[in-house]
């Protein structure tokens, strides 16, 4: 499971940074990441401020490297929608002192996601609103078409990177109103013309 940090202007800024079109970076997380739509993520330990991040998810279905951006959608076999669960105190503590992530984003259940659906029954999104809420308040508003780095510029960038493989993820990044939840809380989001997911917090 791939991840795209700082892809939002709205969400750079809200994380003290300048939305100045810095080439894309990426972190991971592991399989075991993964959660159904549906279910329950434990509050994980270790952390004060678990933080939710709604982002569209691509599923890649061909091997491939060294993309065009004009190629990638042909490696594209469908499309989700994630949040990126990430403990911001630890990762806030990795980025002051200039380490690795891992701890901070690729913990057990940090990746819930819906359904995923072929893009040749939805075709490939780019515009479309993308949104949360928590306890039915909402959190996170936007449209996908305001990625700083388009799906298909992603796709060339990571496999310049890495070979990409069918059944690899890539969270797409997410907009602004990151914010914590709790146990007991139970989330909804999804990017319309995609998908919805629900998970509960326990
Ligand atoms: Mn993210």
């Amino acid at each position: 499971i791939y991840c795209v940090g700082r892809n939002y202007a709205s969400h750079v800024r809200e994380m003290g940074h300048d939305p100045d079109r810095d080439l894309p970076f990426f972190f991971m997380k592991p399989p075991d990441a993964i959660v159904e739509s549906g279910g329950t993520v434990a509050y994980p330990p270790q952390t004060t401020n678990l933080h939710h991040e709604m982002e569209l998810v691509a599923a890649i279905g061909k091997t491939g490297a060294d993309i065009s951006p004009e190629q990638a959608n042909d490696y594209i076999w469908g499309y989700g929608v994630g949040i990126d669960l990430t403990r911001r105190d630890l990762q806030e503590e990795a980025k002051n002192q200039g380490r690795p992530w891992d701890a901070g984003k690729g913990f057990d259940q940090s990746g819930p996601i819906s359904a995923l659906h072929p893009a040749a029954e939805i075709g490939h999104p780019s515009t479309g609103r993308i949104w949360l809420e928590v306890n039915g308040e909402t959190r996170q508003d936007s449209d996908i078409d305001k990625l700083i780095w388009s799906i298909p510029e992603v796709i060339s960038h990571l496999s310049g990177l890495f070979t990409i493989e069918p059944g690899d993820l890539i969270y797409t990044g997410t907009p602004a109103g990151v914010g914590p939840v709790v146990a007991g809380d139970r989330i909804t989001g999804g990017v319309d013309g995609v998908d919805t997911l629900t998970i509960g917090i326990v």
